[in-house]
Parts: structure tokens; sequence; C-alpha cells
């Protein structure tokens, strides 16, 4: 069944740059897609359109049959819960512990947790901790529960944020670059713990990539981006070199 489809997304920045053009494509329960492509070509404002960071200037996008184009308010926070999303950069609260890391998007009182003294996990009860403690369980830091955020490597950080991405329980799991900053081995265990929470959990994932080695080793589904369109979409067997 198709979790996310788009229609025609297309997406022109205030200045002027046309990043994507027509793009159609439906995400499937069973996928897990790599999109390839240069610097440039558009991938990174594709996935953030399918979350809606970014708002598309034209075509659609529906998430489980519902149009979330325009959405805005309660219901763009509800798309944000449901489609997860991590990053080349992290973005953790570097002053926070691993734990408050998890538990931080769960907050529902305030926008901002950086104006909290003192550990923010008093204001979790003990099942949320606990669960929060098993995801960094499943994603093997359970050791570093701890220590603060910016004390990590960039790998640990790494599985940190799928950790917290994981805690929203998203219908789609989304990853931009997740390997860009990392090394080899870092790279492999990043690549590995995706595939395995869709395996697990039967969610689809996307992730951006520029290597395209990773792509064809961990990829079931990859789709070619190149000008802000698809230029090639099918298993990783069938991928040419002119891509
Ligand atoms: P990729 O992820 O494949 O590197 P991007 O989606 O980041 O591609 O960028 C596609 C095009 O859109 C590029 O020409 C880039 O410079 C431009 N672009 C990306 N973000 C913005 C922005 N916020 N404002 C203007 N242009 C942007
Ligand atoms: P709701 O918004 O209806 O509470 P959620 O999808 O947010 O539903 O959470 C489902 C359940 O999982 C809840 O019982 C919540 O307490 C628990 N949960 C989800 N994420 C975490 C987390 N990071 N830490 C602890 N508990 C969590």
């Amino acid at each position: 069944t198709t979790v996310l489809e788009t229609r025609n997304l297309g997406k022109v920045y205030p200045n002027g740059t046309r990043a994507l053009s027509g793009v159609s494509l439906a995400v499937r329960h069973d996928d897990f897609i790599v999109i390839i492509g240069s610097s440039g070509a558009g991938k990174s404002t594709f996935l953030r359109c399918l979350n809606r960071l970014v708002t598309p200037s034209c075509g659609e996008i529906r998430l489980d049959g519902e149009e979330i184009t325009r959405a805005t308010g309660r219901e763009l926070r509800r798309v944000r819960q449901q489609v997860g999303m991590i990053f080349q950069q992290f973005n953790l609260v570097r002053r926070l512990t691993v734990l408050e890391n998890v538990l931080v998007g769960r907050l529902r009182f305030c926008a901002t947790p950086l104006t909290y003294t003192g550990s923010l996990l008093r204001y979790f009860s003990e099942a949320e901790r606990e669960l929060a403690f098993s995801l960094l369980k499943q994603v093997g830091i359970e050791n570093l529960a701890y220590q603060r955020a910016d004390s990590l490597s960039g790998g640990q950080q790494q599985r940190v944020a799928i950790a917290r991405t994981l805690a929203q329980h998203p219908a789609l799991f989304l990853a931009d670059e997740p390997i860009a900053s990392l090394d080899p081995k870092s790279s492999e265990i990043i690549m590995g713990l995706l595939r395995r929470i869709h395996e697990e959990r039967g969610i689809p994932v996307v992730v951006n990539l520029h290597h395209i080695d990773f792509a064809k080793r961990y990829a079931k589904r990859i789709i070619g981006i190149s000008g802000g369109g698809v230029v090639f979409d099918g298993p990783p067997g069938e991928l040419t070199d002119e891509i």
C-alpha cells in the first residue's frame, strides 16, 4: 500500500532557483529507497517537502491518502510527527544528555527546552524514560545515556538522532545525507540501523545519499534525481553508469 505520494511536485525558492519540477512518486510501506544525485540536484528539497519543512510551489503531496501540501498548524504538527527525519548535522541539543535528547521532542508545553535549567528528566514519567532508554538500547548506545550529546562522536550522535526520531513513532522515516560527515565504519553502522528499522518496524525509509556504492548495497529501490527531476527509478541491479 502507498504511504506517501507526490504528484507533479515543484519548488521554486524565493530567489528564483527552480530546485524541483514535475516529481511524481509513490512511497510504499515496503520501500527502502535511496535517492542519489549530485550536489544541487534537488534531493534535499524533495525530502524537505515530504515532511513540509519546505512548502512546495506546485503539485500535491498525500500522506495516507490525505492531502498535506499546504497543511498548517495542528495538521502540520501531525505531518511532522508522522514523517520523521534525520539530518547530516544530527541537530541535537548539545548541552543536554543523550537520554534528554531522545525525550526532548515529547515536551508538549514549551517550544524551546533550551531555557530550562536542571534535568529535563523530571518532566517525564518513569514509563516514558524507560521507553526512551529502550530506544537507546535498540541503537546500541544505552551506555551513553547520561553523557552530554556534544561529547559523542558523529556516529554516536547520529544514533541519538535516530532514537529521538523513533520516539515520535513515525509512519515514514526520512534521512537527508545521514552519513555525509561520518567515517566509513560509522556509515555502515548507520545504514545498517536504518535498514533494520525498516525491516523490524515495517516502516518505509527514504535516504538521500551521494555515495552510489552505499546506495547500491543498501537500497531496495534507487531513485536518481538530476536537475530537479527523476531520471531513474528501479532496483539497484538496473542502475547503469550514466546516472
Ligand atoms: P541536493 O540535496 O541534491 O544537494 P538541494 O535540494 O539542496 O539539492 O538544492 C537544489 C537547488 O536548490 C540547488 O540549486 C540549491 O542551491 C537550491 N537551494 C536549496 N535550498 C535553497 C534555498 N533555501 N534558497 C534558494 N535556493 C536553494
Ligand atoms: P500520543 O501522542 O497519543 O501520546 P505517541 O505516539 O506520542 O501517542 O506515543 C505512544 C506511546 O509511546 C505513549 O504511551 C508514549 O508515552 C510512548 N512513548 C513514545 N515515545 C516515547 C519516548 N521517547 N519515551 C517514552 N515514551 C514514549
